[in-house]
């Protein structure tokens, strides 16, 4: 599947996919929500630490297929100290980028690892998994997300 990935955006993924970042349960959370892809079976629960509309403290845990554990894992290392309209406006982009491979904006740093998946459809759920659950958190809504 990784065939026409670029070899270092590659390493990157398989690197975060191996040895996630911020890879546990926070206990201080206060807002926690879950994702699901049900196409590949990866499932993914984002913890929150919203202090003043700023993101202080994220992690993640879940399982799943090296895209989506490596995007959450990126996505922690991304969000931290961001805003919640900072965090919504890289959302877009990353959404914009995962889906057409395009990068636009310059906030994307790490994250343009995953221009390259919008060559395999099946994975775009992957990628943007976790983005979606982290929305939600945000948001504080109760109900499970689901790509499908
Ligand atoms: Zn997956």
């Amino acid at each position: 599947m990784f065939d026409d990935l670029n070899d270092l955006y590659q390493q990157v993924i398989l690197d975060h996919s191996k040895s996630p970042r911020n890879f546990q349960k926070m206990e201080k959370a206060n807002r926690v929500a879950e994702g699901k892809n049900p196409l590949c079976g990866d499932q993914v629960t984002l913890y929150l630490l919203m202090e003043d509309e700023i993101v202080k403290d994220i992690s993640f845990q879940g399982s799943g297929c090296a895209i989506s554990k490596a995007s959450a894992s990126l996505l922690t290392e991304s969000l931290k100290g961001k805003t919640r309209d900072q965090v919504k406006r890289l959302f877009e982009e990353v959404r914009a980028m995962i889906t057409t491979g395009k990068i636009t904006g310059d906030e994307l740093g790490k994250l343009a690892v995953f221009a390259g998946v919008h060559k395999f459809p099946a994975r775009v759920k992957c990628a943007i998994l976790p983005w979606h659950a982290v929305v939600a958190a945000m948001e504080g809504k109760p109900e499970p997300v689901s790509t499908e």
